[in-house]
């Protein structure tokens, strides 16, 4: 890392506990609700149309940082960026009206699941709303679908992909945005530890699923260093990830609300560079998106793994389609 002079220690004992104790507690704080749907699927605009986009929840109980996502909320009334990660809403699933509309499908199609907020959040593992509609995926045929998750829960589906895997395309991204996990907690405070991540990876590719390995945010001087995106980069090939891919952060006025207090309370040194790099654009122009670029370039090119294989998705089209999903 090269934020601080030291690597930071790792937490043993009761620092480890009374860092456990504080996810704990925050757990305690979430409310989980169910939502009525009139419709499952979303669908993007101009040359994202062929685009779909599938959210079994709003609101994600992960709290990361840097999540964009939570404006969403705003558009329920809900205006305090931490209800985000607090009140978590299931769609009510109907298997027949989800059904019908995969049917409205055509074979080649792309379906994404995970566009907006996390499919494998720890909802899921009350609601299943997201293996719920695998089973449906199950049933189509022709559909390229891709599940975009930072939750080692996903490798619990493994078998039902194999199987979706029989009829259609399918591939897993996860996003581990570093090894250090430390780092992660403080990042992503609620989401599953990287080494676990990187263990759905194996399973995952182990059963034969595609796996690609996003470290995407990469944020200046905390995650964008060569050896820390290299460290990521290497662990997906060792676990079977066939490729990798790295884009940096960008800060939506949503996110920002959350990410510069957390920056001035964990990172105070790096807060005037954030705020003068952000203050006019939301996306880093010049030579920081460039350098990194080339970074990631030569990781590949070293662990010889591909870019992800997916549609060119930049992260305006996701907030494009995440404000068509949001507004139905
Ligand atoms: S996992 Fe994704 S949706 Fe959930 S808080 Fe993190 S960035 Fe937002």
């Amino acid at each position: 890392m090269l934020f601080l002079d030291d690597p930071p220690p790792k937490l043993v004992g009761i620092a480890r506990l009374a860092a456990s104790s504080d996810v704990l507690e925050a757990k305690r704080q979430v409310e989980y609700l169910e939502l009525e749907t009139r419709r499952f699927i979303g669908r993007g605009s101009g040359r994202m149309s062929s685009i779909y986009t599938v959210n079994p929840y709003r609101g994600c109980e992960f709290g990361c940082k840097y999540c964009y996502a939570r404006y969403a909320h705003e558009f329920m009334e809900l205006r305090d960026p931490e209800l985000f990660e607090r009140k978590i809403y299931a769609k009510q699933f109907q298997s027949a009206a989800f059904r019908a509309e995969l049917r409205r499908l055509k074979s080649g199609d792309t379906v994404w699941m995970g566009t907006a907020t996390d499919p494998y959040q720890p909802a899921e593992r009350r609601f299943q709303v997201t293996r719920q509609m695998l089973e449906a995926f199950a049933d189509e045929r022709g559909l390229d679908i891709g599940v975009t998750t930072k939750s080692d829960l996903v490798a619990r589906d493994a078998a039902l992909m194999v199987r979706i895997a029989r009829k259609n395309r399918i591939r897993v991204h996860l996003t581990i945005t570093t090894l250090d996990e430390r780092l992660a907690r403080l990042l992503e405070p609620r989401a599953p530890r990287p080494e676990l991540r990187m263990g759905a990876v194996r399973t995952l590719s182990q059963a034969g699923i595609a796996v690609s390995v996003l470290a995407h945010p990469v944020m200046p001087l905390i995650n964008d260093s060569e050896a820390s995106l290299d460290g990521v980069c290497e662990a997906a090939v060792r676990n079977g990830a066939t490729s990798f891919s790295a884009a940096p952060l960008f800060l939506k006025p949503c996110a920002a609300k959350v990410f510069l207090p957390f920056l001035e309370q964990r990172f105070p040194h790096l807060v005037r560079r954030y705020r003068e790099r952000f203050e006019k654009s939301a996306y880093l122009k010049g030579h920081y998106p460039e350098m990194i670029a080339e970074r990631v370039e030569k990781i590949r090119t070293r662990h010889k793994i591909a870019d992800r294989q997916t549609p060119e998705w930049p992260m305006a089209d996701q907030l494009e389609l995440f404000a068509l999903y949001s507004a139905k």
